[in-house]
């Protein structure tokens, strides 16, 4: 895997659920790209640690740190201790998130709210503090022409209804309503906010849906481009979205989803 060094040089980054699946993929890929990274990770702690460790033999710079996104005085800690480690912060890649499934009429309270809590309320914090942040530094021409970038990892569930799912994509749709109005107000602050969807990616929160042939072969039913997405798919448009090279995109949702959103039930049915 090559990736430049050189297209992040001197950013700092924050990636939220980086112990695992997606987040993790976008953080290496974004210390591949000169950025420093704090992975933040909620209950393993050994996988951050050791994708701290394959960074820094690298000689990329990145440390590990634990809080829960939903907590919001774990939050701004998680925040002070990135600013204290690297001095500032360029990028925020709100990434952790979680499904509790269930039939609408038996969905519990709880997890209506702690679905809504970590996937949304968790992404309002981390953006707000970023932002705060982002606004008392400025634009630093020599590292980056945004004062700074927020990267929300959506889902096709922004739009795509769930049934037996209601509290992920209602989490979901709120994501891209927050998102494009951060993205209104920060823009003039040179303040760059957007969302990535990502379809169906193998990583363990799916892990029943592609482990057998027999889901594979379901689910590809719902993918144009037949096949199942790899976390790269997602690192790398994480990437481009982080970097100048998008630095006239704002507010928008990217779709890495091979085409899920396209009606594919449509194709030889209209
Ligand atoms: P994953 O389960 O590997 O990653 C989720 C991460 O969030 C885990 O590391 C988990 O520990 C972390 N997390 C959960 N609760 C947390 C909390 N309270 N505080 C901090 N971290 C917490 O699955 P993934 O597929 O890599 O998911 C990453 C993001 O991508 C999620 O927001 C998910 O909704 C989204 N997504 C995934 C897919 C897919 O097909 N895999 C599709 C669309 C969207």
């Amino acid at each position: 895997m090559s990736y430049s060094p050189d297209l992040l040089k001197g950013q700092k980054a924050l990636v939220t659920g980086a112990s695992s699946g997606i987040g993790e993929a976008i953080a290496r890929y974004l210390a591949l790209s000169g950025a420093a990274v704090a992975v933040n990770y909620y209950s393993e702690a050994e996988s951050a640690q050791k994708l701290v460790d394959e960074i820094k033999a690298a000689n990329g710079e990145a440390f590990a740190i634990q809080a829960d996104v939903s907590k919001e005085d774990q939050i701004k800690a998680m925040f002070s201790q990135t600013l204290e480690q690297f001095g500032t912060i360029d990028i925020l890649i709100n990434n952790a998130g979680l499904q509790k499934d269930s039939a609408f009429v038996d969905m519990t309270l709880e997890q209506w709210n702690r679905v809504i809590e970590v996937n949304l309320t968790g992404q309002f914090l981390c953006a707000r503090e970023a932002a705060k942040e982002f606004l008392r530094r400025g634009v630093q021409p020599q590292i980056s022409s945004a004062a700074g970038k927020i990267i929300c990892i959506s889902s096709v569930h922004q739009i795509i209804p769930w049934a037996g799912h209601v509290n992920y994509a209602s989490s979901k749709g709120g994501i891209n309503m927050m998102m494009q109005s951060i993205a209104q107000e920060l823009a003039p602050h040179k303040i760059r906010v957007n969302s990535i969807a990502p379809g169906a990616i193998k990583t363990p929160i799916n892990k029943s849906a592609w482990d057998t042939p027999e889901a594979e072969e379901k689910l590809l039913k719902l993918i144009p481009a037949k096949r199942v997405g790899d976390v790269e798919d997602i690192a790398k448009a994480a990437v481009w979205l982080a970097s100048d090279d998008s630095d006239y995109v704002n507010g928008i949702t990217l779709f890495v989803d091979g085409g899920m959103t396209l009606y594919p039930g449509f194709t030889e049915n209209g």
